[in-house]
This record gives structure tokens, sequence and C-alpha cells, in this order.
């Protein structure tokens, strides 16, 4: 059986002391939960990186950063480079988040610049894809979401493929207002990921790739979503921006692997 996984990226929020706080509560959670069975990982903003690599050492969690420049260093002014998340003491890198892709130019191409980037300096890409409403709309959600994967890794070696991580996010379903995939469309579309994946990198890689769920996740539809089958975990914003949310996610994907 995978394992389960739950994370959350804190996108533009949390000053040092909120970080600080949060961690202070994961590591009591920690110490009474020693068999945690549980990867947690967490997406700080640059601004706390390093503080929070340095908070989280000892606890069965990685950090990550939200986003890179895929070049080792140079005249990219306001960039960051693969080096500097990884001086940071960083595990892994959240690539072609929507947010990114809608807002800030971020393409399939750069996406996949930057995942051949992260491998390089030994960082686990964590590769946002999903699609948009329209495209849903239109019945071409898988074609997206697939075009969206391969692009992403395409080049990348079968040896480093164990070390990517995948996180499905409709566009539709994330952030305020937006409504949550069913779990079942949702492990339909974690199905043909993992198909697509397994057609790039032969069935047993593609079963180590970590393929979780995001988009308005919360306490109330986050048991049924992580029990799905293909659903290896979630990818969390809001309900986890309270260490409490977190824990709680974490204490449901527990369960779900008990379960199974
Ligand atoms: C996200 O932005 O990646 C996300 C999953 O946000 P939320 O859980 O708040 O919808």
């Amino acid at each position: 059986m995978r394992p389960k996984w739950i994370g959350t990226g804190w996108k533009m929020n949390f000053l040092l002391a909120e970080a600080e706080a949060y961690i202070a509560k994961l590591r009591d959670y920690f110490r009474s939960t020693p068999e945690n069975t549980v990867t947690v990982f967490l997406v700080p903003p640059f601004t706390v990186l390093r503080k929070v690599c340095e908070l989280a050492e000892g606890l069965p969690v990685l950090v990550g950063a939200q986003n890179m420049h895929w070049q080792y260093s140079g005249a990219y002014t306001g960039e960051i480079s693969p080096a500097m998340v990884k001086d940071c003491g960083a595990d892994l890198v959240e690539l072609g988040h929507s947010e990114r892709r809608s807002m800030f130019g971020e393409t399939d191409f750069t996406v996949n610049k930057k995942v051949h980037a992260a491998l390089t300096y030994g960082l686990k890409p964590l590769i946002c894809v999903g699609e948009s409403a329209p495209e849903k709309e239109f019945g071409a959600s898988l074609e997206s979401v697939l075009r969206q994967v391969k692009i992403a890794l395409h080049g990348v070696s079968m040896e480093h493929m164990g070390e990517v991580i995948i996180a499905y996010e409709p566009v539709w379903a994330i952030g305020e207002g937006s409504t949550p995939a069913e779990p079942g469309y949702a492990n339909f579309i974690h199905a043909a990921i993992r198909k697509s994946l397994a057609e790039m990198c032969g069935q047993a890689t593609a079963e180590r790739v970590p393929v979780l769920y995001g988009g308005s996740v919360n306490l109330e539809n986050a048991r049924k979503l992580i029990s799905e089958s293909e659903i290896d975990g979630l990818f969390v914003g809001r309900t986890a921006w309270k260490a409490e949310g977190l824990i709680e996610l974490v204490e449901i994907g527990a369960t779900a692997l008990r379960i199974k």
C-alpha cells in the first residue's frame, strides 16, 4: 500500500512569529504521537523558509519552497535559485501552482525547466496540475491535466521519477468560494495520471509517485477524499493554515491508512 501524505502551502501568509507558533504546536503534537505514520510537509513563503527548516529539524516534516528559478545563479533580480532553496535546508519545491500559472506567467515549459533544476539540486518537485473551469465544462479535463503532467516530466530520468510528487488541483476547486472536487471525480483523474506515469516510467516506478489532491479540502470532505484508492494524500491551503487543522488532517490520514 502506498503511504499517505498531508501537506500545506501557506501562500503569501505567515510572519515569523506565526510560523514559530505553528511549528511549536506541531512539535507538541509529534511529541504526543511518536508513532505518526503520515508523511507531512509544509510549504512556507521564502521569508521564513530557512527558519521553518531549522525549527522542523528532528520532526517528521518535510519543508519546501513555493517556487524557484531554474538557473543556479545570475542576473535574475527578485528570483530565488534552486541552490538557494537547497541552502535553506528545504526538501522540496512546489512548482506550477495555478496561481503562478494564471498571475505570474508560469507555463508548462517553465515548469519543466524547474522540475529538471529541482532534481539536479536534490529537491523533490511537487508539481501542481489541474484543469480550468472552461476546460472541465468543454470535456477536456483529462487532456489538460495529462498535457501538464507530460510536459512537466519531459526528459526526466527513470531514476529521478521516484522523487517526483504530483498534486492534482483543479483550478475551479482552489480557494475562497470554490467547490471541492467530488472524491470519485478526483479519483478518476488520479487514476489517469498514474496510468500516464506508468506509460512514462513503468508501473513499479509510477507506484512510487505520490499523487495528492488539492482544492477546498476541509475537515468534512478530507476523509472521503483520502480514502479513495488513487488519492495518496491531500495538499491543503486554508484548512491547514492553523496547526490544529493540519493536525486533524494528519489524524484523518492515519485513520485512512489503518482502515486499508
Ligand atoms: C491551493 O491553493 O493549493 C489550495 C489547495 O487551496 P485551498 O485548500 O485553500 O483551496
